[in-house]
This record gives C-alpha cells, structure tokens and sequence, in this order.
C-alpha cells in the first residue's frame, strides 16, 4: 500500500524534475539509441465493444478490411529496407479462423526477413498463443488497459480483466516477451489507479510497459470525455521508468494525437521507442482507433523526430533489456 500511495504521489506531484530524472534513468538502463518498431494494422474487423475505442463492434459506420498476406509481406519487404527491426502486427480483435492464416504469415516473415515480430491483437485462446509462438512470434503486446477491476468493468463490457492477466501470464510462460499498460485520462480513473498501472507492470515483470493518453472518439459512448492530459501522461511514463527500469516503454502514438511534440516528450520523459506507422495509405484512416495523424507517422518523420532530440535510431532488435534475451540485446548493441 505504501509503495502504492508513494507512486501516486509521484504522479501526481508537480516536481519538475521527474522528467529530468527519468531521462538519466533511460540512459542508464536503455543508452541513447532509440528503436523503431513498424506497425502494420492488418485488420480492423473487432468482435469487442471497448468504450474508447472506435473500432468497436457498435461503430457500425466504419467500413471493415483485412489484409492479404502478399499485401502485408510487400510493406515488410519495404520496411526492412529502410531499417526497420521489428515488426508489429496489430489488428481489432477476430474469429478464430485467424490462428492458422496469423501462423501462416508469421512463418513467411521470419523466413524471408530479418526481424523480429509483436503481436497485439488481443485475448485469444491457449492453443493461438502456442501456434503463433511455435511459427516465431517473438513478442506480444497485452495491455491491462486498466487495472482498477471496476473501472475495467465499467470501459469493456464484454472481456475481462482476469482474462487479460492470465492471458499475459500464459504469453510468458511460452517463452514470449510481454508488454502490458494502460490508458491515461480514462473517466472516473484517480491517481491511485494510474499507481496501480505502473504497479501491475512491475509485478508481470514485463519487458515492455505502454502508456499513453486516452484520445477523445466521435463514435463511441466517450465521445464527450476530453482527451487525456498530456503533463499527466508524460509523468506517468516518466514514474513507470523510475520504477520499471530496464524495460522498453514507447513514446506511444497516441502522444501525437493529444500534442503536436508529444512523442517528443515522451522520448525525453524516460521513453526509448517510437512507432512508424506502416499500413497502406488506403487502410489508414480506416484503422480508426482515435482520430489523429496517422498517414503522417513515416520511418521518414521518425527519423525527423529523432534528428531533433539528437538521439540515433537503434540497428539491432530491441529485444528485451531483461533476462536471456538482454544478453543478445547488448551483444548486437556492441555489434559483436
Ligand atoms: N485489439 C487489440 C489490439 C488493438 S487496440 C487489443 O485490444 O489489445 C490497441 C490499443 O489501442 C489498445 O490496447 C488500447 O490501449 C489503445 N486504444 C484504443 N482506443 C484508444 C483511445 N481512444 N485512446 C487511447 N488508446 C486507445
Ligand atoms: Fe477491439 Fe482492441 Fe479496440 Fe477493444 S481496443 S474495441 S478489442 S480493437
């Protein structure tokens, strides 16, 4: 509880230096090169009903896509070239029909190119897991989104928290590297819940931890809530370094939605990875999970970004900072 009430605090704090110090933090843990993950958003086709989200099942409005496999393996071919290392392959969440097409093109990528692969499509079965790990998916991303359990239950009326824990559980257990997180700004969410956010993550002892602001969306029962804000995100990516340490946290895209420099900040707040954004042009605005700029989050901006902070891009991986797979992480950083 104490430790509870003293991240909640840090949080909440005003000490300007938080962000100083997270920064020292990142440097120590993470050094100064950043790593591009590239987002391919193969489908937007979602069976859930998440409140904040604007691909639920209810925004009836949206017209629904899913990629081919030759479409999603040219961007890969592209992305490679321009220096991209890992892949994230993200969509709504769909039927089971998925596992089978999901391994085929997992085992295509990882034949054909040298990267690796995050998963983050959601709450899927013990056996999905186990297929997609066996055909080389290295990472998956599950976020807690909220680890209040009444403030889950209020947000997603048809999955559960505890779903979504010992799904996490089961991910690593096969061997995957795990990242959970939350969203900021979530109506009725207090301090105390955005401490146990940052706590959940340290008790998954997760490789990756991702936060970020909740972005306001026309189409969903939140649409009056204001966007989350972004000194209240910034502390707590820069609290979840201080505490976390060597884990990767993104400067998640949502940053951008709710500040022009949120990312920005984001990176020297205690963040050490950003998203390109890699689905085609025609899917784009259709993978509209929250209004924002999403055509124009390129490799080429990214590299803009880091340009302008003085940070370079990372060459290897990004595997995880913990465990057998930090070992690699730093032989490849050393280039040995
Ligand atoms: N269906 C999968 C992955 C796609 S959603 C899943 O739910 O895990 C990816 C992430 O987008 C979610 O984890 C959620 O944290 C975030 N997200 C969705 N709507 C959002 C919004 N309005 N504001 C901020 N983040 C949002
Ligand atoms: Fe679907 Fe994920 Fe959006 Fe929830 S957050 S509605 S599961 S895409």
């Amino acid at each position: 509880m104490k430790q509870m009430e003293h991240i909640a605090r840090l949080i909440e704090g005003s000490d300007e230096d938080l962000y100083a110090r997270a920064d020292d933090a990142r440097r120590r843990h993470c050094g100064e090169a950043v790593h591009l993950r590239g987002i391919i958003e193969f489908s937007n086709v979602c069976s859930r009903n998440c409140a904040y989200c604007g691909l639920r099942r209810d925004n009836t409005s949206l017209q629904r896509y899913t990629m081919s496999e030759e479409e999603i393996l040219m961007v890969v071919a592209r992305a490679e070239e321009s220096g991209v290392r890992t892949i994230v392959l993200q969509s709504g969440e769909c039927d089971a029909e998925q596992t089978d097409r999901l391994a085929g093109l997992i085992r295509a990528v990882k034949r054909e190119f040298d990267v690796a692969i995050t998963l983050s499509v959601g709450v899927k079965s013990r056996r999905s897991y186990r297929v997609w790990r066996q055909a080389g998916a290295d990472r998956y991303l599950l976020k807690h989104e909220a680890a209040n359990p009444d403030l889950y239950a209020k947000l997603h009326p048809d999955s559960s928290l505890d779903d979504r824990l010992s799904g996490l559980a089961a991910l690593r257990a096969l061997g995957y590297q795990i990242g959970n997180g939350s969203i900021v700004g979530l109506p009725g969410q207090t301090m105390m819940d955005l401490s146990s956010d940052v706590l959940l993550a340290q008790q998954f002892d997760v490789d990756m931890a991702a936060f970020g602001p909740f972005v306001r969306h026309p189409n969903t029962p939140l649409a009056r809530v204001p966007s989350g804000d972004l000194a209240l995100s910034l502390r707590v990516v820069a609290v979840a370094r201080l505490i976390l340490g060597p884990v990767h946290i993104p400067a998640s895209t949502a940053f951008d939605a709710v500040a022009p420099d949120g990312r920005q900040r984001a990176l020297c707040s205690g963040a050490n990875v950003i998203m390109a954004n890699l689905t085609p042009v025609r899917y784009n605005r259709l993978y509209d999970i929250y209004p924002d700029n999403r055509a124009q989050n390129s490799v080429a901006r990214i590299k803009e970004i880091l340009q302008r902070i003085e940070r370079p891009m990372a060459r290897d991986h990004g595997h995880s900072l913990k465990g057998p797979q930090a070992t690699e992480a730093r032989r490849e950083r050393q280039g040995v």
